[in-house]
This record gives C-alpha cells, sequence and structure tokens, in this order.
C-alpha cells in the first residue's frame, strides 16, 4: 500500500491542546507586566468615548475570598467589554483604608493609641498595616487576570485623598446640610464609639424582661382624667420592658392616643392595686404576671392620660405621660417607658415634650458618678441590680428571661446600646436631602430593576446620618468649634483649606499639628474637633477625591458603579447622599449589584461549614481563566452557586471553546493572509455562510456585553463553538482542509472563513477567558500585534450580499438537514448497521420544496452529509424502513456502502481503482494528488 498521509494537509499547531492554566497563567501575567498591558490600553484607547466604572474599594483587611472574585472580575469583564465595544474604559481599582477593623488589629500588635503607644505612632502603623494588606490583595486580584492601574491605586489614606475627603466634608458644611446634634446613636461601649446604621447586625440575645408599676403622683388627679373612681389601692400604670439597664433614664411614659385602655381591679403582695394597661394586651400581662383581674373599673383612650403625672419607681422623679406614635399592642403593656438617651422614637417625643437627655453614661457605657445606686457600673452587668431595687420597692410585677434579635457590632460581635452624644449628623431634612436623593435615584438605571425598590425603601427612611467616629484611625474632623458656644468658627472654609494643604503633604497627622493661630485671631476661644470621619464618609466621597480627581476619570457622574446587594444601604447610599449633598445629583448613570457566593444548596460559604474554597486553590486546581468563565456563566443576579463540582463543568465548558480555536489555528498551518486570503466573492458558498454567521453572532454578543447579560453571552459563545463550527461547519470543510490541494481554491477558502472566525472569536472571548485570549493571539496567522487587549470587535467580517440565494436562510435549512441525517445515521451506527458516517450511503427522501434547496448543492450534498454517498428522492416514494427525522419534509434511509474504501479520503465510491497509477484511490484524489485539483463550488 502507498501512503499518501504525505499529501494530505493535516492540521499542525504549537496552540496545546491543555490549558494547564495553572502553570500557564502565571507567565502570562508576568509578560503582561513586563509589556505594561495596561498601558498599552491606555494608549490605544486615546481618543475614544470615555467608560468609567468607578471602583468601589474593599476593605484593606484580610485574605480575598471568591466574593471578592465575583466583583472584580465582574468589573473586568465590563470593563474589557467596553474596550472591545470601542470606549476607553479606564479602571482604578480602590481600597478603604482607615477605620475600626485595622484599628483594632494594630491594638492587638502594638496596643493602645494613647495608653501603650502615643498616637501618632500609632496611626503610622496603621497605615503600614493597611499597606500590607494591599500588597496582599493587590497580587490576588492581578492574579485573576483583572487589569487595571495597579501601580498608582486610589487608597483613602493617600495624603491626596485624605485631603480631598477634608474639603468634601467642608464643601457639605457650606451647602448647610450638617448639623452637629446630641441624639442617641447606636453606640458599641466595646469599641467606645458611634456605628453607622450599616455597621449594626442582628444577633439573638437573652435579656431579661420585666414588668414594673409606676406608682400615680396623685390618685385622685388620674382618676378624675379616667372619670372613674371604682376600686381600690393605688393607681399605677405598668411598663414592661427588655432593657431594665434603661431603668435610671426612664423619663416618661408614651401611650399612643388611639389606643384603648383600661384600669383593673387587681392584688399584688396581698395588696389591692388598680393598675393601667392596654386593653387588648390586658389577657397576656396577666398570663405573664399571674396577677388576677377581679373587675375592669373603667374603659378609656390614650389621649385622657396625657400630662398625667407619675413616679418613678426608685427615684423621686415626676414621669409625665406623653402621646407617642411608636406605642403599638405588639407586645408588653401598652404603656412605653421613654428613655431619650436609649432609643431614637423615645428621643423624638421628648423632643416635642421639651424633655432633654441627661447622659447618664460614659463611653465605655459604665453610669456616671451622678447616676444614684449605680454609679460605677457597666451597662452589660447592671440588670439583676436594677430589676433587685425595683423588686425592694415593691414594683415589680414580673421578671422573665427572652431571647430576642438584637442590635449587635459587626466587628466586635458585642450587644450594641443607643447612646446620646454630641455627634456630627448629615441631616436628610435640613436642606430637603432626602427629597432631592429621592429624585436623584429615578434618574439612575439599577441593574437588576429591583435595585431601584430597594435603594428608595432605605433612603426614604433614612435618619441623619452620624458621620462623627472616636476614633484614632480615622480622617479627621477638621473643625473648629467655639469652646463656650459649641458653634462653628465663621472661617471654617478658609480653615479647611488651610488644613487641607497641610495634609496633602504629610497626612492626616498634619491636622493635630495644626497651629490654628496661622489661620484665624482668636484660635484661644475655640478648639480643635477630636472626632475622626465615619468610613462610610470616606468611600462616599470617592465620587470627588477620585473620579472628579484623577486625570485619567475626570467624568462625574461615573457610568457605573458595581457592588454586592448589600451596598444599597452600604456604598451606594452613601455615595448618593453626599453627591447630592455637594453636586444636587447621583454620583452614578447606572448601578449594577450582583448576589452573594453560597454553595450548591444554597448555603452561605465558610470556612466552618468547609464548604469553601481560597480563590488560590482555584487558581492551583482550574486556573483563574475557569474561576473567570464560572462568573460570567452564573447568573449575578441572585445568589450564585459555586463548588468543586461546578468548576469541574465549567471546566468543561472551556475545553469546548479551547479546542474550538484550537481547532481553527491548526488547520491555518502554512496560511498567509496577506498572500493567501481570498476576497469575499471568491469564497465557496459555505465559507461565506461562516463569515456571515460570525458577524451576526458578534453583533449579538457586542449587544450583550453592553447590556452586562453574561450569561447569554456565554451561551452563545458556546452555541457557535458546539452547533455552527463543531457540529456543523468545520464538520463538512475538514475533508476539503486535508485532500484538496494546499494551494486549491476549496481549501483556501475554508481557511479564509476559519481565518475571520478566529480573529472575531479571540476578541469574543478575551473580556472573560483573559489568559486564554491572549495565549491564542500570536498563534494568528500574520498576527504583527502584541496583545488582543488593544483592539475593538473584528471589523474584517461581511453579511451575505442582498441578493444571495444560498443565504443564511438557505444554509439554516442545509444545518438541519444535516442534523437530521446525523440523527439516522447514529440510530444505524447503533444497530450495527453501518460504522463511521463515510460508510453509509444515504438517500433523502424530501418535500418538493426542500428538494430543490438541496438540489441546488449538486453532488457535493455527500460532503454536507458526510457521506459516500447522497440521493435525493421523492418524499411521496419514502420505503417503509426510512426514518423520520425533525423536519416534516424529510425522511432518510441509510444502506452501507458495498463499494471500495479510498486510502486517502476514506469515501467509498464506484471509481476507486480506475487509475492505474493510484489504485487505491477514488477519482477525486487521483485529480488532487497528481492533476490540477478537484472543483468545489459550495461546501
Ligand atoms: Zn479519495
Amino acid at each position: 500500500m502507498t501512503d499518501y498521509k504525505a499529501t494530505l494537509n493535516l492540521p499542525q499547531t504549537d496552540f496545546p491542546m491543555r490549558g494547564d492554566l495553572a502553570k500557564r497563567e502565571p507567565v502570562m501575567l508576568a509578560n503582561w507586566e513586563t509589556n505594561g498591558i495596561y498601558q498599552q490600553i491606555r494608549a490605544a484607547s486615546l481618543g475614544r468615548p470615555k467608560f468609567i466604572l468607578h471602583d468601589g474599594p474593599p476593605y484593606a483587611n484580610g485574605p480575598l475570598h471568591i466574593g471578592h472574585a465575583v466583583n472584580k472580575i465582574l468589573k473586568d469583564i465590563i470593563v474589557k467589554s467596553k474596550g472591545f465595544n470601542g470606549y476607553d474604559a479606564p479602571y482604578v481599582p480602590g481600597w478603604d483604608c482607615h477605620g475600626l477593623p485595622i484599628e483594632h488589629k494594630v491594638e492587638t500588635m502594638i496596643g493602645r493609641a494613647g495608653d501603650k503607644v502615643d498616637f501618632k505612632t500609632f496611626r503610622a502603623k496603621c497605615r503600614e498595616y493597611a499597606h500590607s494588606q494591599i500588597d496582599v490583595q493587590r497580587a490576588g486580584f492581578q492574579r485573576m487576570g483583572v487589569f487595571g492601574s495597579w501601580e498608582q491605586p486610589y487608597l483613602t489614606m493617600n495624603f491626596q485623598t485624605e485631603a480631598d475627603i477634608i474639603r468634601a466634608l467642608g464643601k457639605i458644611a457650606a451647602s448647610g446640610h450638617l448639623v452637629r446634634g446630641f441624639k442617641p446613636v447606636y453606640w458599641s461601649v466595646v469599641g467606645g464609639s458611634a456605628l453607622a446604621e450599616a455597621e449594626v447586625e442582628y444577633h439573638d440575645k437573652v435579656s431579661f424582661n420585666v414588668d414594673v408599676a409606676y406608682g400615680a403622683r396623685d390618685d385622685s388627679k388620674v382618676l378624675a382624667a379616667i372619670g372613674s373612681s371604682a376600686g381600690e389601692g393605688p393607681v399605677q400604670a405598668v411598663i414592661w420592658t427588655t432593657t431594665p439597664w434603661t431603668l435610671p433614664s426612664s423619663l416618661a411614659i408614651s401611650v399612643g392616643a388611639e389606643l384603648d385602655y383600661v384600669l383593673v381591679q387587681s392584688t399584688h403582695q396581698d395588696q389591692p392595686v388598680r393598675l393601667i394597661v392596654a386593653e387588648a394586651l390586658l389577657e397576656s400581662f396577666l398570663a405573664r404576671t399571674g396577677l388576677v383581674e377581679s373587675a375592669i373599673l373603667a374603659h378609656f383612650p390614650g389621649t385622657v392620660l396625657e400630662q398625667q403625672v407619675f413616679t418613678h419607681p426608685f427615684y423621686d422623679r415626676d414621669i409625665p405621660v406623653l402621646l407617642g406614635d411608636h406605642v403599638t399592642l405588639d407586645a408588653g403593656t401598652g404603656c412605653v417607658h421613654t428613655a431619650p438617651d436609649h432609643g431614637v422614637e423615645d428621643f423624638v417625643v421628648c423632643g416635642r415634650y421639651g424633655i432633654e437627655t441627661i447622659n447618664p453614661l460614659d463611653d465605655k457605657g459604665v453610669f456616671r458618678a451622678n447616676v444614684e445606686h449605680f454609679a460605677g457600673e457597666h451597662v452589660y452587668k447592671v440588670d439583676p441590680k436594677v430589676i433587685a431595687l425595683v423588686k425592694e420597692r415593691g414594683q415589680l410585677l414580673s421578671e422573665g428571661k427572652l431571647t430576642h434579635s438584637y442590635a449587635h457590632c459587626w466587628r466586635t460581635k458585642t450587644p450594641l446600646i443607643y447612646r446620646a452624644t454630641p455627634q456630627w449628623f448629615i441631616s436628610m431634612d435640613a436642606q430637603g436631602l432626602q427629597e432631592q436623593a429621592m429624585s436623584a435615584i429615578k434618574g439612575v438605571r439599577w441593574v437588576p430593576a429591583w435595585g431601584q425598590n430597594r435603594i428608595e425603601a432605605m433612603v426614604g427612611q433614612s435618619p441623619d446620618w452620624c458621620i462623627s467616629r472616636q476614633r484614632t484611625w480615622g480622617t479627621p474632623i477638621t473643625f473648629v468649634v467655639h469652646k463656650e458656644t459649641g458653634l462653628l468658627h465663621p472661617q471654617l472654609q478658609e480653615i479647611i483649606e488651610a488644613v487641607a494643604l497641610a495634609v496633602e503633604q504629610s497626612g492626616m497627622d498634619a491636622w493635630y499639628d495644626f497651629d490654628l493661630s496661622s489661620v484665624i485671631d482668636d484660635a484661644d476661644q475655640y478648639e480643635k474637633t477630636q472626632d475622626t470621619l465615619d468610613v462610610w464618609f470616606d468611600s462616599g466621597v470617592s465620587h470627588y477625591s477620585v473620579l472628579s480627581k484623577r486625570e485619567e476619570l475626570a467624568q462625574y457622574p461615573a457610568d457605573m458603579y458595581l457592588e454586592g446587594s448589600d451596598q444599597h444601604r452600604g456604598w451606594f447610599q452613601s455615595s448618593l447622599k453626599t453627591a447630592v449633598a455637594m453636586n444636587g445629583s447621583a454620583p452614578y448613570k447606572q448601578v449594577l449589584t450582583h448576589g452573594f457566593v453560597v454553595d450548591e444548596k444554597g448555603y452561605k460559604m465558610s470556612k466552618s461549614l468547609g464548604n469553601g474554597m481560597e480563590p488560590q486553590e482555584v487558581f492551583n486546581q482550574f486556573g483563574a481563566d475557569v474561576l473567570r468563565l464560572w462568573v460570567a456563566s452564573t447568573d449575578y443576579s441572585g445568589d450564585m452557586a459555586f463548588s468543586k463540582a461546578i468548576l469541574t463543568r465549567t471546566s468543561d465548558s472551556y475545553r469546548r471553546i479551547r479546542n474550538t480555536a484550537r481547532f481553527l489555528v491548526s488547520n491555518l498551518n502554512g496560511f498567509e493572509p496577506a498572500r493567501d486570503a481570498l476576497g469575499v466573492d471568491d469564497l465557496l458558498a459555505l465559507d461565506r455562510w461562516a463569515i456571515d454567521r460570525t458577524l451576526s453572532v458578534q453583533t449579538e454578543l457586542a449587544h450583550l456585553y453592553d447590556n452586562y447579560q453574561f450569561v447569554q453571552v456565554v451561551q452563545k459563545i458556546h452555541h457557535f463553538c458546539a452547533l455552527d463550527m463543531g457540529g456543523f461547519y468545520l464538520d463538512i470543510i475538514k475533508d476539503r482542509l486535508y485532500t484538496a490541494q494546499e494551494n486549491s481554491l476549496a481549501r483556501r477558502s475554508a481557511q479564509t472563513a476559519m481565518y475571520h472566525v478566529l480573529q472575531a472569536m479571540v476578541r469574543w472571548i478575551a473580556p472573560i477567558l483573559s489568559f486564554t485570549a491572549d495565549e491564542l493571539w500570536p498563534y494568528i496567522p500574520g498576527q504583527d500585534k502584541t496583545t488582543v487587549f488593544t483592539e475593538t470587535w473584528y471589523p474584517g467580517l461581511s453579511a451575505f450580499a442582498a441578493d444571495e440565494t444560498m443565504n443564511s436562510d438557505y444554509w439554516a435549512i442545509v444545518q438541519q438537514v444535516k442534523d437530521g441525517v446525523n440523527g439516522v445515521l447514529e440510530q444505524a451506527r447503533n444497530e450495527a448497521k453501518v460504522g463511521g458516517s463515510l460508510t453509509a450511503e444515504v438517500t433523502l427522501y424530501c418535500d418538493a420544496e426542500l428538494h430543490a434547496t438541496l438540489l441546488q448543492l449538486g453532488d457535493e450534498l455527500r460532503f454536507v452529509t458526510l457521506t459516500s454517498a447522497a440521493t435525493l428522492a421523492d418524499l411521496a416514494t419514502t420505503p417503509s424502513d426510512a426514518m423520520p427525522t425533525e423536519l416534516t419534509g424529510l425522511k432518510v434511509s441509510v444502506v452501507k456502502s458495498t463499494l471500495t474504501k479510498c486510502g486517502r479520503c476514506w469515501h467509498q465510491t464506484e471509481d476507486v481503482g480506475n487509475h492505474a497509477a493510484h489504485p487505491e484511490l477514488c477519482g477525486r484524489c487521483v485529480e488532487n494528488v497528481s492533476a490540477a485539483g478537484e472543483q468545489r463550488h459550495f461546501a
């Protein structure tokens, strides 16, 4: 037998079949860094319209987890795809650097500021620690293939940024949104600081609950108001509380104006008493206290009790009755003990009646020296002592314990208290901020759309934002207040600018060293505020300190903010409020949110559950591109399921794409586009289809990318690789590529189409499979550019001419016919009637229309069906053994070919052996081996 292998054009490439991503990706990263990939992209994008995705800064502490990866990879896919869509899309990553977690960490390392070390040293250590964390996180983000200005990220602790945060504060103060208030705020007694709403989380806590009787100052006055003198014993209003420690601060009782109350005759400690409780809660009250109701003496509305006076259970203190909207019938007695120091609603209702706070607790939650009975006691421990005192005074009607959901500090996990302290607030209504913010929300595109309801609900109910903290590692509130009046110095803006200039030079320490007399003449009457800013303010004003200030961004508002869906209460909101306060508008045009990573069963990922996986583990086992493909192919609008099994499936999908690319590259071996590529008009019809099809897929992909529909992007690419290419086009053209003459029209036509397909595909996958795309890039024949990432979508594709008869509709039918024949062949193979498809001869029984369609392919129908013979026949003549297909107008019969197999192309044809010089070959192969070469027209 002659070996004809040398006469075939077999595929050949060095582009590896296996991704081997864990090994290959780090090499590519190093190349990207050496070649300055990000700078190259910037240079290539110069002059294009801008698309600015402004990075929400992660906190500079702790290792990265898969949630970080989702966030950064989604951003990267958007930024890169915007580049391919023709934008200049710079990406400046940021870090949030101040705040309690770093302060806590540094405390464990060197001790408390002002105690073990001086403040300056402490802050320097915090800065150093934050830098070390940033280095680790940055390496992790870069390993994910995320492009950006990694050498010059924005850090909220950069001197320039600190200065601009201070300037932003000055602007907000100048616009009248800032107020100083003495107000109950969530207070961490462990941290010794106020907390933002976003820092509060709820956990179950066991609390005491007690019913306490407040006796009337004058029974007859209360009875007169009620309009009854029936019964006997002292008249007492009963309150119920789960925070006995607030009783020393009890200043009033609130009742509901519209609620119905009763005066009940009962007996306590063998003495008759007349108790006031809400009618609807009487039954549960009696059950809880074990008291017996012997008569209901009167019914009356809450309004009659207004301004009646009771007495404190253990202090000689008048306790007036107030009408409060916050009183409900959910639990308790309908009479609510009211302590303005320890509750927002209490504070509000007392404010209405001119009752002020008394400030009984210090920063650490310890009762001050002037608090009778409890001076020096800690709030966490005082409950039993309070209860004992109430009992001793004979005013305790019940005591018990209950488990309820209670506010805790998200960092220290300790219970929070409300504590009234002097704080700086961004007022939601002093200058109509709430209203303006609500209106700004409507001008933003929220992806997914429910994001709008969510942020509207939160901003609509938002209390004033307390922005002051009593910490060391934070941007200072650089206010100067009068020692006596507490009022801000009238030259506030001048002072702020002077301080900002100093901070630009040497960081926040400049504030503490700042000599006031260098700016103002009356410095001796004023003092510098020692508070720091809530870290949410730092990141919240990045639209000013970064977006508007960084040269490569310099755009306000940003085109997009993108974070996890918890940021409706966090960064999206803090950014909105500060931007509206400063500029009267939202800082973003679009806000995209993503869900959280959960395991396959929907549980949160965590180390303790054993379902977690570190990013590094993923890189080592699967590679960053597989992780990126998982992110892209998972619906980010809800929870995102993640597991090893899911990644393994994602790897399969990755391989399909890689193999398709490899097939294209390996069959372009020796193809030089400048020399060998044909014009579109010279191509075979099927090859023109491939280019037309690629163009329409590219158009759809550009649209999907532009609308952040990455799941569909992946599906479409996968569909293209598996069905359009693998299952149809490439399957058919293999024969031509391998057996036609090297430089024949038949082969060059196919290669030209494949070249264009490859050029397009490498761009489509680049935003997602960044490593693989750039690995593939130099394998494209004639490549003279260093990276795919400076490109836009491939411009070398063209659609069918309008008058083309073998157009996309035509080939869509052919594709269905091929699928139909494939199905029948597969069944015949399963039944061992035939072997490979070239051992088969098929007859296609077609209706008239299909018959006419397929007739156009002539003898090339057998190449489309990949059989040794394909004959057309009338559907009416279909024999009983023909098989139906999904096309109603097509049935197919299969027989095993009895003809001799060509030793070169494996087709079984009548003319094998007709040529004496090549007895093992078919006529077509003889033509290709020793003559001018076969002619192809369509496929
Ligand atoms: Zn042959």
